[in-house]
C-alpha cells in the first residue's frame, strides 16, 4: 500500500466511489479510498435505489439531474452495469398543497429544461395500469425516473477511479487520523499508514466514529427504514414491460417495480431510532428484523392506490439502517475549524444524488470552491449548538415527515429551543412566534396572543395581515427589531486594519466611528457574504455579517492569516442588539440618551457608543429597513433592560415590536440584498450591484479571481419585479420567471408582499429583459403578470434613509 496520496476517501459505499471517481475526472490519480470491507457495506447494499429529478431546492435539483443522466454514462465509460431502468416517475397531488408544489416544481423543470411535465389520467393510466387513480387532482410524469442497482453503479464509480489511476483497498479499516504540524494528516490503518492533504469522510452509517477520531462531533443519527418485496404478480407479469415508479407522497410511500412483482417502501409516522450513541463496528451486512406492522398504515394506502399488492405475497423484507442530519440535507465541505477535512455524510437520497454530490465535493477540493451554492448542504450550517437532543428530535421529526412537504418560510418546532437569549420569555409573553436562526430563537412576528403558531402553506398564512401590520407601523411611526442573532466580531490590535484590509475586498473606514459596507469576495470570485464594518476606536472594529452563516464566514476568516497581535473574536453570544427604526424612532431615542441624535450630530453610517435606557450600547446608524434608524447593540447581560426600556419608550410614539418576516419585507420593497438569498458565490458582483464596493488598488481575499470575471458582462442581472396580478400567493423563492411569449428569463431570489408599500414584490436574477418589461412569474407554478421596475419602490434616492 502506498504510503502517501494526496486525498484519502474513507468508505467504499456509493458516495464514496463517486467521489473518487469525480476526483480521478478532475485530474486527480494520486487518490485513494479505504474501505473496511467489501464495497457497499454500509447503506447502500440494501437500497431500493429509486432515482428522481425534481426537488424543492433548484441547486439539488440540478445536482439530481446530473446523477441520473450520469449512470448511462457511467455504464458506457466502464463496462460496469448500472442496472438502469428508466420507466418514468408519475407524481400524484392528493392534496392542493401538493398540486402547488408539483406545478412549482414543473415550472422550474421547464426554466431548467428538464423532463417533467404533467399528464392526464387517461395518458397515466395507459402507463401504468394498474394505479387507481380516484381522487388524485393532478399527475406529473417524469419520463427519466426509475431505479438503479446500488452494487453495479457503486462499482461502476469504482472501476472508472480505478481506470484513472485511483487506489482502492478493501478490508483496510481507517483506526485513527492524525493532523499533523504542516497541515497534513496521518490516516492509521492495520496495514500501515498513508500521509494526505486531504481526508473525506464518507463513511455513511460510520460517520460520526470516523469524525470523532479527528475529534468532530456530527449532528447524525440512524434510523431503521423498510421496503418490500411481492413475489411475482400475474398483472405485471403480463403488461410485458416496465411500469413507472410512483410518487404518492401524500400516502406516504414509495413504489416501483422490481422483477415481475412490485416494491413498497414507507417512511413510518412512528420512527425507530437505531444506535442513538454510536454505530457499532462489528455492525456489517446485516439487517434488522422485519417490522411490517410499523409500516401497516403506509402499505394500507399504497394496497388501495394499487390493488393488486393487496392479493400479493411478500418475497422479501428488507429492514436496514440510513443515518439522518438534522434538516436530512447532507453534511457537506470542508470543516471550517479542520484543515483539509472533509465531510460528505447523512445522505438520504444518495442513489438520486450521488453523481452530483461527488462531482461538487471533487471540485470543492481541487479548485476551492463547488460551482454551485451549496450552502443549505454546507456542514457549517450547523454548529455545536446542534447537540445530541436536537439532532435526536430533528431526525425523527425529518423521517417521521419525509415526504410532507417542506413550506416557504416554514419553521419546524422539533428540538427547540436550543439557543435563546434573556428576553426570550418577555417575547413570548408578548405573543412572539418564534423561527430558528443558527439555533437562536428569534422573533418572526407578534401575533399579541400566547401560543399563537405559524399555519403553513405556499399561499397567504395566519401571519400574513400581522405582519403587513408591523411594516406600515414601521414605516409610518417605528418599530423595534429583535437583530440579536446577526453575527458580530470584534477585531482588534495595531494591525486590525491592515488585516480586515487583506480580508475585506472595500477599504477599512478610516475615520473612527465610521461604517462601511463590504462584500467578500468568494474563490470563484463570487459574494461570500457581506458586512457592515464599524471602527470603533484606532485599534478595534466591529463587523456584523450574517448570523447563519457565521460558521461558513468562518473559512474565508482563516484562510488569511492573522497578523501579529490581531484578535478576532465572535461576539455573537456576548452581545444582543435592537433595531430601532421608523420615522419616530430619532425623537423617540432621543428621550432615552443625553447624546445628540441629529443627523448633523450622528449621520447615516457612523456609530457612537452611548448609554441610552442607562445601558451602555454601541449605536450604528444603519438600518436593514432602508428607514431612518439606529442598531443599539448591548451587553446580553444588559438585554432585557434596554428591551423593556424601548418598549416603555415606544408606546409614546407609536412604536412596537416588529418581527424578521416585517424586516425581510421592508429590506426586499428597498432592494437590499440579502444573504443566500441574493448574495451568493454563485453571483458576481457585478450580477448583483456590489462591484461599486471593490477597491481594486489594494489586496484583498481571492482578488485575483474577481479580476478573472471583472470584466464578463452579467449573465443576470438582480432586479425588482412588481407582481401585478395579485390573488392570495406571493413570490418566496425559487419561481422561475417567462417573458409573456414562454420565454425563460430568470427565477425569483426573494418575494413577499411588501406592507410597507402595499406592494407584492420579488427580487430577482433576470437576464434579456429591462425595466418596464412585462413577464410572468410562476407564483404556485402558474403565471403571474409582474412588471419589472426601474427602482425600488421604496426611497430610490436614499433620501428618508439619511434624513
Ligand atoms: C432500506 C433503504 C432503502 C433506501 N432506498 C433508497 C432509494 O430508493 N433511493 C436512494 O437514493 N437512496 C436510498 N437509500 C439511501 C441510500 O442507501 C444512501 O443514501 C446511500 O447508500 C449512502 O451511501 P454512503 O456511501 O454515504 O454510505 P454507506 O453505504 O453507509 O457507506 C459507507 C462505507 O464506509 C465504510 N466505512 C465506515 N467506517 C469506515 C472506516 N473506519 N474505514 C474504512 N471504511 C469505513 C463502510 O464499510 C461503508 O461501506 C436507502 C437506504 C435504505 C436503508
Amino acid at each position: 500500500m502506498k504510503t502517501h496520496a494526496q486525498v484519502v476517501v474513507i468508505g467504499g459505499g456509493l458516495i464514496g466511489c463517486s467521489i473518487l471517481y469525480h476526483l480521478t475526472k478532475l485530474g486527480w490519480s494520486d487518490v485513494m479510498l479505504l474501505e473496511r470491507s467489501e464495497l457497499t457495506s454500509g447503506s447502500t447494499w440494501h437500497a431500493a435505489a429509486g432515482i428522481h429529478g425534481l426537488h424543492d431546492n433548484s441547486n439539488i435539483t440540478r445536482i439530481q439531474n446530473y446523477t441520473m443522466n450520469l449512470y448511462k454514462e457511467l455504464e458506457a465509460e466502464t463496462g460496469q452495469g448500472c442496472g438502469i431502468f428508466q420507466p418514468g416517475s408519475l407524481y400524484l397531488a392528493q392534496t392542493e398543497n401538493r398540486e402547488h408544489q408539483l406545478r412549482l416544481q414543473e415550472a422550474k423543470a421547464k426554466y431548467y429544461g428538464l423532463n417533467f411535465y404533467e399528464i392526464g389520467r387517461k395518458k397515466a393510466e395507459e402507463l401504468h395500469p394498474l394505479v387507481n387513480f380516484d381522487g388524485i387532482r393532478i399527475i406529473m410524469y417524469e419520463p427519466d425516473g426509475g431505479n438503479v442497482d446500488p452494487s453495479g453503479v457503486t462499482h461502476a464509480y469504482a472501476a472508472g477511479a480505478r481506470k484513472r489511476g485511483a487506489d482502492i483497498h478493501r478490508f483496510t479499516p481507517v483506526i485513527a487520523t492524525e493532523t499533523q504540524p504542516d497541515g497534513s494528516w496521518i490516516v492509521k490503518t492495520p496495514d500501515g499508514d498513508i500521509r494526505t492533504e486531504v481526508i473525506v469522510n464518507a463513511a455513511g452509517l460510520w460517520g460520526r466514529e470516523v469524525a470523532a477520531m479527528a475529534g468532530l462531533e456530527l449532528p447524525l443519527i440512524p434510523t431503521e427504514h423498510q421496503y418490500f418485496v411481492t413475489e411475482r404478480i400475474i398483472e405485471v407479469e403480463k403488461i410485458g414491460r416496465r411500469l413507472p415508479s410512483i410518487a404518492d407522497r401524500d400516502g406516504e410511500y414509495y413504489l416501483r417495480q422490481e422483477g415481475n412483482g412490485l416494491l413498497v417502501g414507507a417512511y413510518e409516522r412512528d420512527v425507530k431510532l437505531w444506535a442513538e450513541h454510536g454505530t457499532p463496528g462489528g455492525f456489517g451486512h446485516e439487517l434488522f428484523p422485519d417490522d411490517l406492522d410499523r409500516i401497516e398504515e403506509n402499505v394500507l394506502r399504497a394496497i388501495d392506490r394499487v390493488p393488486v399488492i393487496g392479493s400479493a405475497g411478500i418475497k422479501r423484507v428488507i429492514n436496514g439502517p440510513m443515518i439522518w442530519s438534522p434538516d436530512s440535507n447532507a453534511l457537506f465541505g470542508p470543516v471550517p475549524e479542520l484543515k483539509g477535512y472533509f465531510c460528505c455524510n447523512g445522505i438520504i437520497p444518495g442513489f438520486s444524488q450521488s453523481g452530483g454530490l461527488g462531482q461538487l465535493l471533487a471540485e470543492w477540493i481541487v479548485t476551492g470552491e463547488p460551482h454551485l451554492d451549496m450552502f443549505s448542504w454546507d456542514i457549517a450550517r450547523f454548529g455545536l449548538w446542534a447537540g445530541k437532543e436536537f439532532t435526536k428530535e430533528r431526525v425523527k421529526d425529518q423521517y417521521s415527515n419525509r415526504f410532507a412537504i417542506h413550506f416557504p418560510n416554514e419553521e419546524r418546532k422539533a428540538g427547540r429551543p436550543v439557543r435563546k437569549r434573556p428576553i426570550f420569555e418577555i417575547q413570548k409573553n408578548l405573543g412572539a412566534v418564534f423561527g430558528l436562526n443558527f439555533g437562536w430563537e428569534h422573533p418572526l412576528w407578534f401575533s399579541g396572543s400566547l401560543n399563537t403558531v405559524d399555519t403553513n402553506g405556499f399561499k397567504r398564512q395566519n401571519w400574513h395581515k400581522p405582519v403587513i401590520e408591523e411594516c406600515q407601523m414601521l414605516r409610518s411611526q417605528g418599530g423595534i427589531i429583535d437583530i440579536s442573532n446577526f453575527a458580530k466580531y470584534s477585531v482588534r490590535g495595531e494591525l486590525a486594519e491592515k488585516w480586515l484590509n487583506l480580508v475585506f475586498a472595500n477599504n477599512m473606514p478610516k475615520e473612527i466611528g465610521r461604517s462601511c459596507l463590504t462584500p467578500l469576495i468568494s474563490k470563484r470570485g463570487g459574494i461570500a457574504g457581506d458586512f457592515t464594518v464599524t471602527r470603533i476606536s484606532v485599534e478595534e472594529f466591529f463587523i456584523f455579517g450574517s448570523g447563519m452563516a457565521e460558521r461558513y464566514h468562518k473559512r474565508f476568516f482563516d484562510s488569511v492569516p492573522i497578523l501579529d497581535g490581531v484578535i478576532f473574536e465572535s461576539l455573537t453570544e456576548s452581545l444582543c442588539g435592537f433595531n430601532v427604526a421608523g420615522p419616530l424612532s430619532r425623537k423617540m431615542l432621543s428621550t432615552l440618551t443625553n447624546s445628540n441624535l441629529s443627523n448633523d450630530s450622528f449621520p447615516f453610517m457612523r456609530s457612537k457608543k452611548m448609554k441610552l435606557c442607562g445601558v451602555e450600547v454601541l449605536a450604528l446608524r444603519v438600518s436593514f429597513t432602508g428607514h431612518l434608524g439606529w442598531e443599539l447593540h448591548c451587553d446580553t447581560t444588559d438585554q432585557e433592560k434596554l428591551y423593556l426600556g424601548l418598549i416603555k419608550s415606544g408606546k409614546d410614539y407609536g412604536i412596537g415590536l416588529v418581527g424578521s418576516r416585517a424586516l425581510m419585507s421592508l429590506r426586499i420593497e428597498k432592494g437590499y440584498g440579502s444573504w443566500s438569498r441574493e448574495y451568493s458565490p454563485e453571483y458576481w458582483p457585478q450580477e448583483v450591484g456590489l462591484d461599486r464596493l471593490i477597491k481594486e488598488e489594494k489586496e484583498f481575499l481571492n482578488k485575483k479571481a474577481y479580476l478573472e470575471i471583472r470584466d464578463k458582462a452579467p449573465r443576470e442581472k438582480l432586479c425588482m419585479v412588481e407582481v401585478l396580478q395579485v390573488d392570495d400567493a406571493d413570490a418566496s423563492g425559487g419561481e422561475p420567471i417567462f417573458s409573456l411569449e414562454g420565454k425563460p428569463l430568470g427565477r425569483v431570489s426573494s418575494g413577499s408582499y411588501c406592507g410597507g408599500v402595499n406592494k407584492s414584490l420579488a427580487l430577482a436574477f433576470i437576464k434579456g429583459a429591462t425595466a418596464g418589461d412585462n413577464v410572468n412569474v410562476m407564483i404556485l407554478g402558474k403565471p403571474h403578470l409582474g412588471m419589472i421596475l426601474n427602482e425600488p419602490p421604496f426611497d430610490p434616492s436614499g433620501r428618508i434613509l439619511r434624513s
